[in-house]
C-alpha cells in the first residue's frame, strides 16, 4: 500500500456535497475552509450548502426511503459489515484524516477509528435481530402483534471532537434498521465524513439513503431549520452542545419528531478513602486527556476524599506534566492543540477565574508560545465550588481537584450540576460502589475505569446531557417504531 501522506489523504476525499449518489457543488459556488488546527492555516475547501441544497438531500432521503426499508436486513447487516472491514483496512487514512482536521494525535485517532468502525460491526450483527412480539389478550378475545419498522427519513448533526465516531454511531443504527438520512458533520471537520460517505458508496449504500450536505457555521442554521420543520422528516438526531440541543428540540416540537439529543457533559471524578490511587491516577489520564479534554466524557472536576488528595494531586500533576505537546502528526507527541482560538481562550479564561479564586496552579496553566491553539496540560489544586470551571465544560487539558469528607458530601457535590452524562467512581469497597452507582444522578458510571464508552453499551445522559442512547440493545430502538395490530378471533 503507498504511503499515507497529508497531500495523498487530502487529495483522496471527495469535497462536494453528496446528495443522491451524485457528488456536487453548493448552489452558490461558497466553500467552506477546512483548517489544521496545529498551524490554523487552511488544509482544504469543501462545498457548503444552500437552502435548496439542504432540500434537495431531503427530497433524496425521502425518495429512497420505501425502498430502502424493504431491503432485506440480511443485506444492510452485510453492508455494515463490509464497511466495517473496509474503514478498518484503510485505518491509517482515516486516523491521519481525522489529525489533520481535528488535532488530536495520530494514537489518539487511530483508537477512534477502531471505536467508531466498531459500530458498523455491532449493528451489523443487530440488523438482523429486530422483531416483534405475539400475545393473548387477557380477556382472551384478541391477538395482540407488535412489529418493528423504520422511523423513516433522518437528520444526524454531529460535533468536531469524534469526527468519524460520532457518525458511525448514528449512520450504522439507521442503516440496521432501514432509515435514510440526511447527515451533516460539523463545519471545522467535514472531510471525515465525507470520506465516509465514499466508503459507504463503495460498499453499495444505494443512492439517496445517505446524504452529506456541509454548512458554514454562519448558515448553519438557516439550512437546518427549514428541514427539521420538514414535514417529510421523522426524527432529528444530534450530538453536540447543551445550548443549540435545547434549540433543536424546540424546532423539533413542531414535526413532533423523533429525538435523540447527545449533549454536553460535567463529569465528576470520585475518588473515595479506599481506592487505589495509581488505579485512580490511570483513570484520571483516561477520563482527562482523552481527546485533549475534548470529550463529552471528559472529567471536569475531581473530588478526592481529603485523606488521598496530596497524594493523588501531586502524582497526576506529575504524570500530567510529562506530556509532550505538539502537531498530532509528529512522533512522540502526546497531546494536540485544541480546534480553534475560541477554544483556546475559553479554557484559559476557566483557569484564570479559577486562580482568581483561589485555586492553586500545579502544573501547567499556561499557553505555550508559537503556533496553533495549545493549551497545556493542567492540574488545580483547591479549586472553590464556585469556580465556573465547576459549572461550565472545560473542554481542554485541565483538572480541577477539590476535596471532599463524607460519601454524602461527595454525592451532592458531584450531582449538583445540570449535566448527567457520566461520572466516574474510585473505591474497592462493592457496596460503596453500588450505592454511589445508584445515587449518582448521570446515564453512565464508570467503576474503577476513567473510560466508558464501548459500542455494546447505552451511550447516553439524563438531565441536560440529553435524550436517548447510542449503542447497545439500546442503540438500534432509536431507528424503530413500534406498530401494534390487534387481532379479533
Ligand atoms: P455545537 O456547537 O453544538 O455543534 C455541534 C453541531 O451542531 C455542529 O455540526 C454545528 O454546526 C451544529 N449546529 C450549530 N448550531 C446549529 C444550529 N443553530 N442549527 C443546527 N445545527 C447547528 O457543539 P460542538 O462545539 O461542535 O461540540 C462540542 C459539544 O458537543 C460539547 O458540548 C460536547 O459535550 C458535546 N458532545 C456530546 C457528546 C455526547 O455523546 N453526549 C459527544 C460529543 C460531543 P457548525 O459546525 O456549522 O456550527
Amino acid at each position: 500500500m503507498a504511503a499515507v501522506t497529508q497531500k495523498s489523504v487530502i487529495d483522496s476525499v471527495p469535497k462536494g456535497l453528496y446528495i443522491g449518489g451524485q457528488w456536487r457543488d453548493g448552489g452558490d459556488g461558497q466553500t467552506i475552509a477546512v483548517d489544521d488546527p496545529a498551524t490554523g492555516k487552511a488544509l482544504t475547501h469543501v462545498a457548503a450548502a444552500t437552502v435548496a441544497d439542504g432540500r434537495a438531500a431531503l427530497d433524496a432521503a425521502v425518495a429512497a426511503q420505501a425502498d430502502w426499508a424493504r431491503t432485506p436486513p440480511r443485506d444492510r447487516g452485510e453492508l455494515l459489515r463490509a464497511a466495517y472491514e473496509r474503514i478498518t483496512e484503510r485505518a491509517e487514512e482515516f486516523a491521519m484524516l481525522m489529525t489533520l482536521e481535528m488535532g488530536k494525535t495520530l494514537a489518539e485517532s487511530r483508537g477512534e477509528v477502531a471505536y467508531g468502525a466498531e459500530f458498523f460491526r455491532w449493528f451489523s450483527e443487530e440488523a438482523v435481530r429486530i422483531s416483534g412480539r405475539w400475545s393473548t389478550a387477557p380477556n382472551g378475545a384478541t391477538r395482540l402483534m407488535t412489529m418493528k419498522q423504520p422511523v423513516g427519513p433522518t437528520l444526524m448533526i454531529t460535533p468536531w471532537n469524534f469526527p468519524l465516531a460520532m457518525g458511525t454511531r448514528k449512520i450504522g443504527p439507521a442503516i440496521a434498521a432501514g432509515c435514510t438520512m440526511v447527515v451533516k458533520p460539523a463545519s471545522q471537520t467535514p472531510l471525515t465524513m465525507l470520506a465516509l460517505a465514499d466508503l459507504l458508496r463503495e460498499c453499495g449504500l444505494p443512492d439517496g439513503v445517505l446524504n452529506v450536505v456541509m454548512t458554514t457555521h454562519e448558515t448553519t442554521g438557516a439550512v437546518m431549520e427549514p428541514l427539521i420543520r420538514d414535514p417529510r422528516l421523522r426524527k432529528l438526531t444530534f450530538t453536540g452542545s447543551t445550548p443549540v440541543g435545547r434549540s433543536l428540540m424546540e424546532q423539533a416540537s413542531q414535526g413532533i419528531l423523533r429525538v435523540s439529543m447527545e449533549l454536553g457533559g460535567n463529569a465528576p471524578f470520585l475518588v473515595f478513602e479506599d481506592a487505589d490511587v495509581d488505579q485512580a491516577v490511570d483513570g484520571a489520564m483516561l477520563a482527562k486527556m482523552r481527546n485533549m479534554g475534548e470529550a463529552c466524557t471528559a472529567a471536569n472536576r475531581f473530588y478526592v476524599h481529603e485523606s488521598l488528595a496530596d497524594e493523588f494531586s501531586a502524582a497526576l500533576a506529575r504524570r500530567m506534566g510529562a506530556l509532550t505537546l505538539g502537531k498530532g502528526t509528529k512522533d512522540g507527541v502526546d497531546v494536540g492543540p485544541l480546534v480553534d482560538e475560541k477554544a483556546r481562550d475559553k479554557v484559559s479564561a476557566l483557569v484564570a477565574d479559577a486562580v482568581a479564586k483561589g485555586a492553586k496552579v500545579l502544573v501547567g496553566g499556561s499557553v505555550p508560545s508559537g503556533d496553533g491553539w495549545f493549551y497545556e496540560p493542567t492540574v488545580l489544586a483547591d479549586v472553590p465550588t464556585d469556580a465556573d470551571m465547576a459549572r461550565e465544560e472545560i473542554f481542554g487539558p485541565v483538572a480541577p481537584v477539590t476535596t471532599f469528607r463524607t460519601d454524602a458530601e461527595a454525592i451532592r457535590l458531584a450531582n449538583d450540576t445540570e449535566y448527567g452524562l457520566v461520572a466516574y467512581l474510585f473505591t474497592k469497597d462493592l457496596s460503596r460502589a453500588i450505592t454511589m452507582s445508584e445515587a449518582l444522578e448521570y446515564g453512565m458510571v464508570g467503576v474503577n475505569q476513567g473510560i466508558v464508552s464501548n459500542p455494546a453499551a447505552p451511550f447516553g445522559g439524563v438531565k441536560a446531557s440529553g435524550v436517548g442512547r447510542e449503542g447497545g440493545f439500546e442503540g438500534i430502538d432509536e431507528y424503530l417504531e413500534t406498530k401494534y395490530v390487534g387481532i379479533a378471533l
